[in-house]
């Protein structure tokens, strides 16, 4: 592990280059590579080598990327993928399968909840939906014998829910699975989960990772910690042979820092393929680089932006979490004393329409299904990315109909109150 502070990492992890090389890891725009002899090739084909032979498998920018992001979270291991989605289903189906059950915190992205509650069902994966501020009786009561995994978000898109990470990391160890968390709001700058006892963080690094709007891409970071041998009858995926490698185990041959990302790379990769291009990481290289400095001014403005709409008399109601009297506030000390994200929800008075007329005459802010952006960007989730849901559903995500997700950018905050204050003035 590196012993440089986050904002040395976020510029130098995963890439130092020889004598003569390029200042900039170069983006090798190649399917493929070339071998002297077939044997050679064989051995990567075996896993008894490790190399470059197809670009679906790995990728040498991919790679130096996917470092830095390890680096980042402080894990032993990360891979990259084609968008957060991907992230969030390989993360899991590395360990769950048909037959199996993972509980997720209820508070969690809408289209995760699609994927979890829908698709991953179809799949045969059970998933039992629980509070996040559901007691350590409550939450033990969910695992069965076939649970293979416990899953949350740091910081809840859009409900801003704060996850008691160390509640969950120490019931998912009681029953012997790791803890999975979607990092993406918070990322490693104001939160490493890996700290708290979390065991695989994902990110949707089409957010503040890349935080200029241009990729849509993913990445899971493994800690190395979880002892998958402990409880090897829960994980044969891991800790018995795999027939499609001439019988590899991966946690004998990778060990705890490799097994994982390395079962999921070689196995989950080769056979569906969710890879990002070597240019859109390259692209995601330069957002990490300023993340640090991009996080900071974030937290700045939501702030000064929450600050500006709990004194307004249009305004129902505002969280953010860097608000004192926000029921989030004292976690947020313990787990991001540096501030959370940039992102604030608010209810605007008059409900559903009343919100649609605000956002209407909003200037600088565009309507956008994106958030963590460094151009201010807002949504009405529950006509939008949530709409699939029932107001149950909705309810339980901490999404209520009139709910704004104003995703404060790194513009001057002066020009996003301004902007605030004549859309709400049209109302
Ligand atoms: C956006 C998002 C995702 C999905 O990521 P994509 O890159 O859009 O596929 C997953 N989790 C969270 C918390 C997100 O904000």
């Amino acid at each position: 592990m590196s012993n440089y502070q986050i904002a040395t990492d976020c510029l130098h992890a995963g890439y130092r280059p020889g004598n003569g090389e390029p200042r900039n890891f170069p983006i090798v725009q190649s399917t493929t590579f070339r071998y002297e002899t077939s044997e050679e090739m064989g051995k990567l084909f075996d896993l008894e080598a490790s190399g470059y032979f197809y670009t679906r498998l790995q990728n040498p920018t991919n790679d130096t990327v996917a470092a830095k992001i390890a680096a980042l979270e402080g894990g032993s291991a990360a891979m990259l993928l084609s968008s957060g989605q991907a992230a969030n289903f390989y993360a899991i189906f590395n360990i769950a399968g048909c037959g199996d059950h993972v509980i997720s915190s209820t508070s969690i992205y809408g289209g995760t909840f699609n994927l979890f509650a829908v698709t991953m069902k179809r799949m045969g994966i059970e998933f039992t939906f629980v509070d996040p501020e559901c007691s350590e009786e409550e939450l033990n009561a969910a695992f069965r014998p076939n649970t293979k995994a416990v899953f949350g978000e740091t910081i809840a898109n859009p409900a801003l829910t704060i996850l008691d990470i160390e509640k969950f990391a120490k019931a998912a160890h009681a029953h012997g699975v790791p803890l999975i968390m979607d990092n993406t709001f918070a990322t490693p700058v104001n939160c490493r989960p890996f700290e708290w006892g979390c065991d695989i963080v994902t990110h949707s690094t089409t957010k503040y990772m890349d935080g200029h709007a241009l990729t849509v891409g993913g990445a899971i970071v493994d800690s190395g910690k979880f002892d998958w041998n402990a409880h090897a009858d829960k994980f044969p995926g891991l800790t018995t042979p795999d027939e499609s490698y001439h019988g590899v185990t991966y946690t004998e041959r990778f060990g705890l820092e490799g097994a994982f990302i390395t079962k999921a790379t070689v196995q989950l990769m080769r056979d569906l393929g969710s890879i990002p291009s070597p240019n859109n990481c390259f692209l995601l290289n330069i957002g990490l680089e300023t993340l640090p400095l991009r996080m900071k001014k974030h937290c700045e403005n939501a702030q000064a932006v929450a600050e500006y709409l709990q004194g307004h008399e249009k305004i129902a109601w505002v969280q953010y979490a860097g608000l004192p009297g926000d029921k989030y506030h004292e976690r947020a000390q313990k787990y991001l004393p540096n501030g959370t994200c940039g992102v604030v929800i608010f209810g605007v008075k008059g409900g559903r329409a009343a919100a649609e007329k605000f956002m209407a005459g909003l200037k600088l802010a565009s309507i956008a299904t994106h958030v963590a952006d460094a151009k201010t960007c807002v949504l009405h989730p529950a006509s939008s990315t949530h709409r699939q849901m029932t107001d149950e559903e909705l309810a339980a995500a901490g999404v209520s109909p009139d709910l704004v997700r104003f995703s404060v950018g790194i513009e001057d905050a002066k020009d996003l109150i301004a902007d605030l204050e004549q859309a709400l003035a049209a109302v």
